[in-house]
């Protein structure tokens, strides 16, 4: 069930989706926000940015239907002057308290926050420069440890030959070790 409080903090206001994904899953993504798609379908990652997302996982031996998947925000971002899609931090804020509903569900699970939306929403840190951190960078956070990377649609933008989706990959495969050991 979608558990939102703070709508009426909210600039968008829309149509909301929930999270998607095994509940008792050692890992916990979170997202940006619903793209058109998403909202049409009713799920988080299932335009082109979820491709790219899925692929990486499956790279590093994480299963879509084995991980659980949210977004910062619930829904679709929307600007009256500029084609903005990125989430105001007055909407960020809005969504905390359903952000947290859907990882604190997961205890001891180990946080992906995909992009610089995700990352601030998931530690509260602003300008966290994802592109320039070290292999392994680990975050804390209220619900424990978050691993910061790559937003897919970033890395669908640079290409998946280049070293934004090798990123990606080793992330996820960091995460991967922290929730399972690092012999799994
Ligand atoms: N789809 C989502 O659900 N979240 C994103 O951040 C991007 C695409």
């Amino acid at each position: 069930m979608l558990f939102i409080d703070r709508c009426r903090d909210c600039p968008y206001q829309g149509k909301a989706i929930g999270p998607r994904g095994q509940p008792n899953s050692p890992i916990v993504l979170v997202g940006e926000a619903p793209g058109a798609r998403e909202i049409d379908e009713g799920e988080p990652f299932r335009g082109r940015a979820g491709d790219v997302l899925w692929k990486a996982a499956a790279e590093a031996r994480l299963l879509e239907g084995n991980l659980f998947i949210t977004n910062s925000v619930a829904c679709r971002p929307r600007n009256p002057v500029k084609p903005i899609r990125t989430p105001s931090p007055d909407a960020i804020r809005a969504c905390h308290g359903r952000l947290a509903h859907d990882i604190s569900a997961h205890d001891r699970a180990v946080i992906v926050a995909l992009g610089a939306t995700a990352i601030r929403a998931a530690t509260g840190l602003r300008g966290f420069l994802v592109t320039k951190k070290g292999p392994g960078t680990e975050l804390p956070s209220e619900w424990g440890i978050v691993v910061p990377t790559l937003h897919p649609a970033y890395v669908l933008r640079r290409g998946l030959d280049g070293p934004e989706y090798e990123m990606l990959v080793a992330d996820l495969k960091h995460a991967r070790r922290l929730a399972f050991g690092p012999g799994v």
